[in-house]
């Protein structure tokens, strides 16, 4: 264990776990399921957007230059609507089409006036417009999308209007990353799953249900194991399955200085060990490696610290594995409403509150910041992230994470 990287800051951590990234292949998905996937390839568009000049309102298409000196009557040659088949016929001038919005341009036009600004005669032959055209009421082909343009790149999260996009640009299923799939593995003796008595001395087991949705907020899969006790062999072989089944690990307990803590031992006698531990508080306990070639995080047992743990070392991990996919990290100035505690030699991740509702936001302590009091980070907006030695009173300035 000596020449592994040992209490290291959080940079070289999040960096040295992405030498050890996941490949999770690509498949191609609906759009009806492609909300919140990740792109696997560039996305070029199949079409111009607009396929063809349109109009952008209801009104009259005519030559602009009949419009210059208002009021204008002009005849009504046809009506366009949107999805029109008929071949449209060119515009003299002096003539003008009824035209819907999406209807394609008749050739020879070049402006457009709204219905609102038009006055139809009673027979319904002629047309007064009573200004100008306007020729920016045009939706011009291309104008928004070209055909053969990349308009969505590799690695992008498909959000709604993403989603949409792709079926502006002509595809039906999309190339994404397949979800990668997640062990969660929680240890220790005293876990029990709510639901069962607790006997003496025994908890009940919450990481794995938090890590759990921590894994599918991240667009991935998430597979609980049964809690593993204390004891190599159990935990051997809930590892061993794992790396079988799952693209990555994630354990929670026993990673610290204990005697009982048998995921550190075990990593170090028959794992592969890349670092162990991280300046960060709480959570400082980490360890990143592989288990039969599957990478394997080692989260701290308490419940604060796994939570926080994760989303400060696996989430930028599961992005970088999806080329930058996946919720993004969100930080933001917060002034402190109140003295919070900082560290001398690690990054103090405070579970706070964030007040929004004046000129700036303003950032308190959401309650005693034990790292087993998970309540404390269901309270929180945010984590402040204080760098080692930063001043941390009442009116300083910090940056913070959004939750
Ligand atoms: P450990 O890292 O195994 O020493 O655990 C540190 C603390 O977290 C102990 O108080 C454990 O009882 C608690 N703990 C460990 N695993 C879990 C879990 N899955 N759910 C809730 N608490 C846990
Ligand atoms: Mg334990």
């Amino acid at each position: 264990m000596t020449e592994v990287p040992y209490f290291i800051d959080l940079e070289s951590a999040v960096a040295l776990a992405s030498k050890t990234l996941l490949s999770v292949g690509v498949e191609d998905a609906p759009l009806d399921e492609a909300h919140g996937r990740i792109l696997a390839e560039d996305l070029r568009s199949k079409v111009d957007d607009p396929p063809f000049d349109n109009s952008a309102m209801d009104g009259f298409a005519f030559i602009h230059e009949d419009s210059l000196q208002p009021p204008t009557t002009l005849k009504i040659i046809q009506t366009i609507q949107a999805g029109e088949r008929e071949t449209t016929q060119p515009l003299q001038p002096g003539q003008a089409s009824r035209i819907m919005t999406g209807g394609p341009m008749p050739p020879g036009a070049d402006s457009i006036l709204p219905i609102e600004r038009c006055e139809m005669n009673e027979a319904g032959g002629e047309v007064t417009l009573t200004e100008q055209g306007r020729p920016h009421f045009i939706r011009k082909q291309g104008e928004n999308l070209k055909r053969g343009e990349v308009t969505l790149e590799k690695g992008t999260t498909l959000s709604p209007a993403n989603v949409g996009l792709c079926a502006t640009m002509g595809w039906p299923t999309v190339p994404v990353f397949k979800r990668a799939k997640v062990a969660i593995l929680s240890t220790g003796d005293e876990l029990k799953l709510p639901g069962e008595p607790l006997e003496a001395h025994e908890i009940y087991e919450s990481n794995s249900f938090g890590l759990a949705g921590l894994v599918r907020w991240m667009g991935h899969e998430a597979i609980r194991y049964p809690s593993v006790n204390d004891s190599m062999d159990a935990l051997r072989s809930s590892l061993n399955a794992a790396a079988k089944e799952c693209d990555l690990i994630l354990t929670s307990g026993g990673v610290s200085m204990g005697e009982w803590d048998y995921v550190r031992k075990i990593m170090e006698e028959e794992g592969d060990v890349h670092f162990w531990r991280v300046k960060i508080r709480p959570g400082s306990p980490p360890l990143f490696g592989t288990w039969n070639g599957t990478p394997i995080f080692g989260l701290p047992g308490n419940p604060a610290s796994s939570h926080v743990v994760f989303r400060i070392l696996v989430a930028p991990y599961l992005r970088a594995s999806m080329h930058g996919g996946g919720p993004k990290e969100h930080h933001l100035m917060v002034e402190l409403g109140e003295d919070i505690k900082g560290d001398a030699k690690c990054l103090a991740l405070r579970r706070i509150s964030v007040d929004t509702s004046g000129d700036h936001p303003i950032a308190y302590s959401t309650g005693h910041q034990g790292s087993g009091n998970l309540g404390g980070v269901a309270r929180a907006d945010g984590l402040t992230l204080l760098s080692p030695g930063q001043p941390s009173n009442k009116g300083d300035w910090c940056r913070a994470m959004f939750l």
